[in-house]
């Protein structure tokens, strides 16, 4: 049985070659108007043509090729029964850390600040940040945001979660579910959202709850961009409620030239590219569900279609 991957624009060449280095045997092949419908048991997806997957009768197994699979789950005639799984990389979660740690550290010291300074021949000292002075909250607390706020508390940041169900850790202090957002944002200096994309979480950053937040806050996004009500967040960058924010992921990718986030000052954009996942460790998760399938043994990663990640 093949391996059906189901893309729009994806740049597969690094996927296929690392298939084929593990794994000569196996076909891997693409999704076209063509794939027989009766063959397809096991497939990748990364932004699938919405509503294609019905056509396939055997389908068993979805493998989001990320660790988000708000992508696949927005099809609204995803066939029942079918298996969704994620991918949960070392590699993703440390990439993730990193980039983080970079943006936060910016926080403190003002690189980028100063880069503009720069640009305008501008000698301008810029006040400085302590580690030990700045509070962390870091909304999500799953596999990539737990990792994320113990690097942060690693370093000497002082690290809450949010999360929708409590949970406990030595080192983070964790809120649970709506009824502890306001005490969470009110003690997150700088906001961290790794918010899987849900209905619950959909349009999360907006003017309640970003307000809520301390006075210079600053705002990181590497989720997904339908968390962000875009005019609530330039609001409050207007108004001077909060310092900055850095923008990974948007409604829309990649963001269209004419969004004015493009040019706002306070804010640093880069192009959905926090953490990607790396074929030459991702595979190897792939594989070892597409043998458990063949087994018929239970799947690794499986989300559950009910929370929606
Ligand atoms: P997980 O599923 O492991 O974790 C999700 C976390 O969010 C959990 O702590 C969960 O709570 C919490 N959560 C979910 N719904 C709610 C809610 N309604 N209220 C409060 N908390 C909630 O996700 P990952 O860590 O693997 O990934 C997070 C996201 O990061 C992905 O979905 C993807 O969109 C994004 N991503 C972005 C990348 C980039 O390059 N920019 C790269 C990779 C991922 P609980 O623990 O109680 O279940």
């Amino acid at each position: 049985m093949p391996i059906t991957i189901f893309t729009q624009g994806k740049d597969l060449t690094p996927w296929l070659k690392v298939f084929k280095e593990k794994r000569p045997d196996l076909e891997v092949r693409t999704y076209s108007d063509n794939t027989p419908t009766q063959d397809v048991e096991f497939a990748m997806a990364w932004n699938h043509p919405l509503g294609v997957f019905k056509n396939f009768p055997n389908l068993k197994c979805i493998a989001s090729m990320g660790a988000g699979v708000d992508h696949v789950l927005r099809d609204p005639e995803l066939p029942a029964g079918v298996a969704i799984t994620k991918i949960i990389d070392t590699n993703l979660t440390k990439d993730m850390a990193e980039f983080i740690l970079v943006l936060a550290m910016d926080y403190l010291r003002g690189i980028s600040a100063y880069k503009v300074q720069q640009l305008q021949q501008n000698w301008q000292p810029i006040p400085y940040k302590r580690i030990e002075e700045v509070r962390v909250g870091v909304m999500g607390v799953g596999v990539l945001g737990m990792y994320v706020a113990q690097q942060l508390h690693k370093v000497g940041f002082r690290v809450s979660g949010w999360a929708r169900t409590a949970k406990r850790s030595e080192s983070i202090n964790i809120y649970a579910g709506a009824e502890d957002l306001n005490a969470f944002l009110s003690v997150s200096d700088i906001l961290v959202c790794l918010l899987p994309l849900t209905p619950d979480t959909a349009n999360m950053l907006n003017k309640a709850t970003l307000s809520k937040l301390p006075k210079d806050a600053f705002v990181i996004n590497v989720a997904r961009g339908e968390h962000v009500v875009e005019k609530d967040l330039l609001q409050l960058l207007d108004s001077g409620h909060l310092s900055g924010a850095s923008l990974d992921v948007f409604r829309q990718e990649p963001l269209p030239e004419n969004n004015s986030l493009w040019t706002h000052p306070k804010i640093n954009i880069t192009p959905h590219m926090a953490s990607k996942t790396d074929p030459t460790s991702a595979v190897d998760q792939i594989l070892e569900n597409y043998d458990r399938l063949m087994h018929n043994k239970p799947l690794i990663n499986t989300v559950s279609l009910q929370k929606g990640y």
